[in-house]
Order: C-alpha cells, then sequence, then structure tokens
C-alpha cells in the first residue's frame, strides 16, 4: 500500500510553493498558514510571508502588528502570534534551527502534534505519523472505522492505524501523500474511488460503506454575540482601539464596540455606548446587521456612526486608541467583522 501511495504522490501531487527548493523555514510557513485553512486561501498568505519575511531571521525580528497586519483576512489570529513568537524563540534559543526533537518542538507556541509531526518528517525525515482531517477520514475509510471521530478513543485507534502505516523510509511523502490523499481523492463527498491507488486494500470501498464514514457527531452551539460598532468620527478622523493583547482576537484593531442582548430598544443602547466611551456627540446612521462565524461564536453587529467635537474617550479595557483618516484604517490589522464595517462606510 505504501508504495502505491507514493508512486501515486510522485505522479500527481501538486505543485505548490513550499514544494519548490524545500527548507523547515517554507514548511513551517505553509503549516502554520494552513491550519484550519484551504490551499486556495492559504496559498496568497503563503506568497505575502515569504516575500515579505523570507527567513527565520525576518520573521524573528518582525513587530507584532506587521505580521498581524500581513495576516489579517485569514483569521485565528493567535495563530499569526503565535507563529511569530516560535520563530523568535527558534531564532534566539535554536541557533535559528527548528528543532529536531519531537518534544522541544511540541514546546514552542502554536505548534501541536499536528504540526510537530509535518514540520519534523517533511524536512527531516523522522517517523511522525501526521494526523489532520484528511488523514483521519483516509484511514476511518481504510479500515471501515465507523465510532464517532470526535471522541478521544477513536481517534487513539487512528493514531495507532497512522503510525502502523507510516513508510519509515520516507516519512515526509508518506505523510504528504496521505493528505493529499485526502484532499484530491479520498474527499469528504464523492471520492474518486474508482481511480484511488489504494483502493484495493481499502475496507470501506470493498464493504460499500464509504459515504457512511466517517461519522463525526455535531459540534456544540456556537455562543451567539450582539455587538454595537460605534464609529466614531471627529471631523475627518476616526476612533479605532486595539483589544487586549490575550482573549478573543488579542491584540487587534476595531472600531469601539458594546455587547447588547438584541436589537430592542436602540435608543437605550446608544445612551449606554455614549456612556462607556464617556463620548457627546450626534447619532448619524445606522447600518444592516452583519454577520462573522467563528470557530466557537456567531457574532451579529450593526455599525453606528457618532460624530463627536472632542478627541477624549474612556478606553475601557482597550489597550491603544488612535484618530485616523479613512484612508489610514488599511495599515491597521482590523479583524475581519470589522473590515465589513469598513466596506459599508466605503459605501457611505
Ligand atoms: S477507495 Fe475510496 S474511500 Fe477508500 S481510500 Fe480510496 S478514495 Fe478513500
Amino acid at each position: 500500500m505504501q508504495h502505491r501511495l507514493l508512486k501515486w504522490f510522485h505522479q500527481n501531487k501538486r505543485d505548490l510553493p513550499w514544494r519548490t527548493n524545500p527548507s523547515w523555514y517554507k514548511t513551517f510557513l505553509s503549516e502554520i498558514i494552513l491550519q484550519q485553512t484551504t490551499v486556495a486561501q492559504g496559498l496568497p498568505y503563503y506568497q505575502k510571508f515569504i516575500q515579505q519575511y523570507p527567513d527565520i531571521k525576518s520573521l524573528a525580528k518582525a513587530d507584532e502588528q506587521s505580521v498581524l497586519h500581513l495576516w489579517a483576512g485569514l483569521g485565528y489570529y493567535s495563530r499569526a502570534r503565535n507563529m511569530l513568537k516560535a520563530a523568535r524563540i527558534i531564532y534566539t534559543e535554536h541557533d535559528g534551527v527548528f528543532p529536531q526533537d519531537y518534544k522541544t518542538a511540541l514546546a514552542l507556541p502554536g505548534i501541536g502534534p499536528y504540526s510537530a509531526a509535518a514540520i519534523l518528517s517533511i524536512s527531516y525525515n523522522l517517523p511522525h505519523a501526521v494526523i489532520d482531517g484528511n488523514v483521519i477520514r483516509v484511514i476511518c475509510r481504510l479500515y471501515a472505522i465507523k465510532e464517532d471521530t470526535r471522541e478521544k478513543n477513536t481517534l487513539n485507534r487512528i493514531k495507532k492505524h497512522a503510525t502502523k502505516l507510516l513508510d519509515k523510509k520516507a516519512p515526509g511523502d508518506f505523510n504528504e501523500a496521505m493528505m493529499e490523499l485526502g484532499a484530491t481523492t479520498c474527499t469528504p463527498r464523492q471520492p474518486l474511488c474508482q481511480s484511488c491507488p489504494i483502493n484495493r486494500f481499502c475496507i470501506a470501498y470493498k464493504k460499500n460503506l464509504v459515504i457512511k464514514i466517517p461519522y463525526k457527531s455535531k459540534p456544540a452551539k456556537k455562543k451567539k454575540l450582539i455587538n454595537l460598532v460605534g464609529v466614531i468620527k471627529n471631523k475627518s478622523q476616526i476612533c479605532i482601539m486595539r483589544r487586549p493583547d490575550s482573549g478573543l482576537l488579542a491584540g487587534m484593531w476595531e472600531f469601539p464596540i458594546l455587547e447588547i442582548r438584541d436589537w430592542d430598544n436602540l435608543d437605550i443602547h446608544y445612551d449606554r455606548f455614549k456612556s462607556r466611551f464617556e463620548l457627546t456627540g450626534q447619532l448619524g446612521i445606522i447600518s444592516e446587521e452583519m454577520r462573522q462565524i467563528y470557530s466557537h461564536i456567531d457574532l451579529r453587529f450593526k455599525g453606528i456612526i457618532l460624530n463627536t467635537a472632542k478627541k477624549s474617550i474612556h478606553k475601557n479595557d482597550y489597550v491603544d486608541v488612535k484618530w485616523v483618516d479613512f484612508s489610514e484604517l488599511k495599515n491597521y490589522a482590523i479583524h475581519n467583522a470589522h473590515k465589513k464595517i469598513i466596506a459599508w462606510l466605503a459605501d457611505q
């Protein structure tokens, strides 16, 4: 099976920039960027990062705001912050080289079992099996594992199979081949079993169970949040604030917000907004409802323009405040939800 899969991989692998003149740094960047992201979405970000930070030294020396700014739009901003922290540790504590020891790699910020196994196997040919969504699907089908893949026991079983299957002579290629097979052939819906290089070994295929496997129970419901987003204007300038360095969207810039329960009694919410930020001024137009879905949060929000004569404002929990022209907003790492507010403002 290993031989067939590797042969297929070498003949069919996608032409991706981190596969040309590969290095641990390229693998590190691409693996962090591609977590919870498709190749199509992550590719332009990889290209921006490798251009701006071509090596570990340039990334380690980058400031966080520049990294967040380049990352803006990709979501999961803690990944960008952790990538930068890891780069700094690699540069200062590991002589600028990704550590080869699995436990030392795992101790780096943002490096979990998946990234550690991927980087160590692809860059150093070390025998660590990668387990991601694609590999889970392929293994469940190969062995007709019907149990819930959200369960720890099921994942342990999958891990054992993955470790046993791993080609010890070419672990990096084998891991990449498994992920590639899952991404291009053993897809969630309508897998291309007829042309699959390992269909003769696949129990789900033989038993006609492919569409039923893998099974994953429904996730817990997302928390619902409603925000009133204040676009506070003083002549041509707009107020933006930076969120604290921990928690949701840590360190990102945004327009000041007020969390509310629902859209009823808007007048009361406006007054609460003004008193929260210690503002006086005139309320302007309000936007339609907008929405942003995060992994655990379903956020609904509306923008409201407020014209104020003074620039004094209460920061609350924010760590920084800036008054900027509309054209300067693009220079700040503003998270995706509030980019929708910018798009709305551009239409006014
Ligand atoms: S035969 Fe079908 S289900 Fe089995 S591994 Fe190949 S693509 Fe996946």
